[in-house]
Formats: structure tokens, sequence, C-alpha cells
């Protein structure tokens, strides 16, 4: 029996999870989430924004789900720091977990840029549901709305925005096809957000770095991710642009360390983007890797140096 802890309850982490479990190895199972809220289709939060979803069609795994299958979950409680000698994690409540292997599936986030005012009631990311939710409900009160990233990110919100007949202003690269401009819709290339205006905490309008400000009751910034590896600074885990470096079969520089979905990416190959798909079949190779391993007697020894 190993000792398997999962980083990650999304695409890739509850992949593997799933494909551990049909393995039917006798395993001990831990997953650590940061989110308090569990595994939901991350790839479907636009159709929940827009309204073709709704909020339960998101989640894919039955509260139950981990006490019927003997599986540990931490909700709420990240990993904070990784001690590779002792084969242990440090959680934010600073308990302790043990394992023979680690999968890292802690995927990306998105971090707004520092600009003065970026604190004000309706300036949001949209990465989670918990943001998704955020944005939705503003949505129901705001008339003008500005999108600001990444231009295929903000192109799919901006067609959510025009169809529910708000006014909408994009600030990214060159426009790309599918955007249709009107009186109620403006793609602003080639220029950067420089403050965002309002009084105390109200939001009032966006400045652009040629002084030109865009009224506005919601600011959504939209892709431009950031891979979730901080964690592992000073382990001797291999990173490339902050993406957790991995061979053909996921698996990192460290022999009992695999890692899975959008937080890494094969040496000389850095794909900032990979789709639900994607990850889920790479959460779902490791497993595959670890059944075999784990089938053959291969259980890493702790160090206790
Ligand atoms: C708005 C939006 C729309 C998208 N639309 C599509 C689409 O239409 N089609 C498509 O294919 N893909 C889409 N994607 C991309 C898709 O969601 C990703 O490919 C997929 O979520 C990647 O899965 P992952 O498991 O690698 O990482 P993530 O989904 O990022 O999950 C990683 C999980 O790990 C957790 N975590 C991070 N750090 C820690 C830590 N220290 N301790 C514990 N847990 C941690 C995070 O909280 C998160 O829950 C979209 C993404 C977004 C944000």
């Amino acid at each position: 029996m190993a000792k398997i802890v999962i980083i990650g309850n999304s695409a890739a982490g509850n992949s593997c999870l799933q494909s551990l479990i049909n393995g039917q190895g006798n395993n001990e199972i831990t997953v650590i989430s940061q989110e308090e809220l569990l595994s939901y289709r991350r790839d479907q939060l636009l159709d929940y924004i827009s309204g073709k979803a709704e909020e339960k069609d998101l989640f894919f795994c039955a509260e139950d789900f981990y006490s019927r299958n003997n599986i540990t979950i931490q909700k709420n409680n990240p990993l904070i720091r990784l001690d590779i000698k002792k084969q242990r994690l440090v959680l934010k409540d600073n308990s302790k977990i043990n394992y023979d292997y680690l999968v890292i599936a802690s995927g990306q986030r998105l971090e707004l840029p520092d600009l003065p005012g970026k604190t004000k009631d309706g300036v949001f990311g949209l990465y989670n549901l918990k943001e998704a939710k955020e944005i939705k409900q503003r949505l129901t009160i705001s008339q003008s709305v500005c999108l600001v990233g990444e231009a295929m990110a903000c192109l799919d919100m901006a067609l959510i925005i025009a169809a529910k007949d708000k006014e909408v202003k994009v600030i990214s690269g060159p426009q790309p096809q599918g955007f249709v401009a009107s009186d109620k819709a403006e793609w602003i290339a080639g220029l950067s957000v420089a403050e965002i205006i309002g009084e105390g905490s109200e939001l009032k309008a966006l400045k652009l770095n040629n002084g030109k400000a865009l009224a506005a009751s919601l600011i959504v910034f939209c892709g431009n991710y950031t891979p979730n590896s901080d964690f592992l600074k000073e382990t001797g885990i291999n990173l490339g642009q902050g993406y957790i470096i991995v061979d053909d079969n996921m698996r990192t520089n460290l022999e009992n360390i695999f890692a899975c979905g959008s937080v890494c990416n094969k040496e000389g190959n850095i794909t900032k983007e990979k789709s639900w798909e994607q990850a889920a079949q790479e959460g779902s190779m490791v497993a595959g890797v670890l059944n075999g391993l784990i089938e053959r007697g291969k259980i890493p020894c702790q160090q206790t140096s």
C-alpha cells in the first residue's frame, strides 16, 4: 500500500484520483485542495455566467464520493511548503502529511496587475467559481463593462456581455475575428490600463495609458494565467518559466513526484494553456504510471535526515 497525495482537485487532480480508484490498488490517498468547493467544471464558467449552465451543473462529484472511496480530502487548506527529504507536506493549518508519491495538479491562477485602484468594488479576475458568481451577480446591475487581458479570453466574455445588451469595451491585443464592433461594443488594441478610478471603494472608470477615461461599473481581467508552483521554490524540482518540467511519463526530475495539467510542461515545450480534456488525460496518465510502479512493489523509502 502506498501513500499518495494529490495537490489540486480540478481537471488533472480529479482525473488522477478517479483513475487511481478505478485501478483498484489498495492505496492511502489524500487530496489537498485550496478551494472550499468540491470539483467543478472550470471550463464551463462562461456558460454559467451566460446562463447556459446552472451552478449545480458544474459539479461532477457527489458530496459523499470521497468518503465512499476512502479518500481523505482537505478543503480550503492549501499546501504551503514541501519538505523533499522527509517526503512531507505542510498545509495552511500547519498540519503535516507524509507521502510516498506526490502528484502536483495545482493548475494556474489569475493575478490582478498591480494597478492603483485595483481593490475597488467591481474589479475582478476570472479564474474560479467564486469569482464567476460575483461577476454574474454584478452583471445584473452593471450597464458598462470593461474587459482587460488576453484577446481570446476577453472575446468569449465580450460576446456574453454583448448578448445581454450591455456596453462592453475590451482593452487587449489585436481585435480577433468574431468580435463585432457596434455603438455598444468597442475593441481597444495596443493600449494598457494606467489606473482604476472611483470615490472610496466605488468604481467609476478606468484610465488608459493615453490619458483617456472609460466609464465602468464592472471591470474583469481575463486570461494571462500564472502557474501555481511557488511552493516548489528551493525544493530542487525543475521549473521552466514557473511551469513544472516533466518527462513523457509526467514525472518531475524527482523520482516520486509527478505533475499533470496546466501547472506543468514538457522540457522545451512551454504551452501556457491546456484544455480541460488535456489536463484530465494527463491526470489519468499519472495514475496509470503510479499503478504500474506500485504493482511492481516500487514504493520509495522515506529519508529521515
Ligand atoms: C474562465 C475559463 C474558461 C475556460 N474555458 C475553457 C473551455 O471552454 N474549454 C477548455 O478546454 N478549457 C477551458 N478552460 C481551461 C480549463 O479550465 C483548464 O484547462 C483546466 O481547468 C486545467 O485544469 P488543472 O487541473 O490543470 O488546473 P486548475 O483547473 O487550475 O486546478 C488547479 C486546482 O489546484 C488548486 N491549488 C492551487 N494551488 C494549490 C495549493 N498550494 N494547495 C492545494 N490546492 C492548490 C487550485 O485552487 C485549483 O482548484 C477555461 C479556464 C478558465 C479560467
